[in-house]
């Protein structure tokens, strides 16, 4: 099943890899796929590695928009790293790209339907690191009832959806 999945993740890379062929960024290197990701993160862009990681279940269950979205979304990550450097996540380069080069629409967050885990936390952040709060605490923060502040940094804890790893 992964192993499918896999092949699946690896066809449409070299696909849009083929997209950068004629532009700026024909020298990116490819990236490698792991389908390690957990928790309510579909995939993340390891920039240092090159390296593309995918929620294994989520995918499963939304083959479609993973390989229309996720994996556009980040493999931009990593091309804008590799040629600007350390700008803005979404910023107009990674807008460029998922637009003008991918043709696909640059939203910032992916919209999945995570009921289907099973999950019982989703994951927030602070500049500690990352906790995981109750679907029952996650809802009051959705519908603006409640904030959360970090003991530790005093900071307003936000949800992550897609994350960018450094
Ligand atoms: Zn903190
Ligand atoms: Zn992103």
């Amino acid at each position: 099943m992964s192993t499918n999945l896999l092949a699946q993740a690896q066809t449409t890379l070299s696909s849009l890899l083929e997209k950068l062929s004629d532009t700026q960024f024909s020298t990116m290197p490819k990236p490698s796929i792991s389908l390690n990701q957990t928790g309510t993160i579909a995939g993340a862009a390891e920039l240092q590695k090159n390296n593309i990681r995918l929620h294994p279940k989520l995918f499963e269950q939304n083959r479609q928009y993973f390989l229309q979205q996720v994996l556009p979304h980040e493999l931009a990550h990593l091309v804008v790293y590799k040629y600007f450097g350390k700008v803005k996540p979404h910023g107009k380069e990674w807008q460029y790209l998922m637009q003008d080069i991918f043709h696909c629409p640059a939203h910032r967050t992916h919209k999945l339907d995570i009921t289907q885990l099973g999950i019982k936390g989703f994951t927030y952040a602070c500049d500690c690191g990352e906790i995981e709060l109750s679907v029952r605490r996650h809802n009051k923060v959705k519908n603006k009832k409640q904030i959360y502040v970090c003991r530790t940094c005093k900071k307003e804890l936000y949800f992550i959806a897609d994350r960018v790893s450094e």
